[in-house]
């Protein structure tokens, strides 16, 4: 882990960001933001839950659900689109493109300077001012392509 994204970073900007809004400085807070930073990929608020429970074992999926809704609310993390499996969050803020494997509903990031520069439709230029897009590409995953392999060798 670089110093860059240290969980002392991360403190001090969730810490900024709260104050900002005015918003109460929680070690309950800290600890579910500092659990959001450390994955890699599109955490739920039940992972983030059953993480956060053994620090704080009194608090409730419902607290947690909210508190990260807020974070989203405060650009603190993005809520990804569409994901049927329950509410997804997502910590990666910079521009970039999901890839969704339709077995396990596993996303991936992945960036491409192409995707970054798409033209917009002009059916959407001018009904609508963007303000971001990102492309998700379906398909299924390498591990869940050996699943299927395996199977079929039986
Ligand atoms: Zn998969
Ligand atoms: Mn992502």
């Amino acid at each position: 882990m670089n110093k860059k994204n240290s969980p002392v970073k991360y403190a001090n900007i969730l810490k900024q960001t709260l104050k900002s809004h005015n918003f109460k400085i929680t070690p309950q807070r800290i600890a579910i933001y500092n659990e959001l930073m450390k994955f890699k990929e599109h955490p739920t608020a039940t992972v983030i839950f059953k993480k956060v429970h053994k620090a704080f074992p009194n608090i409730s999926y419902d607290t947690v659900h909210r508190t990260l809704l807020k974070f989203a609310e405060l650009k603190l993390v993005s809520v990804v689109e569409g994901s049927l499996q329950g509410r997804k969050f997502d910590i990666n803020l910079g521009k970039h493109h999901h890839f969704i494997c339709v077995k396990c509903n596993k996303i991936v990031d992945f960036y491409s300077k192409e995707f970054d520069n798409l033209e917009m439709p002009e059916d959407i230029r001018s009904k609508f001012k963007i303000s971001g897009y990102r492309v998700v590409i379906e398909g299924v995953c390498n591990k869940c392509i050996k699943k299927v392999d395996k199977k079929t060798n039986i």
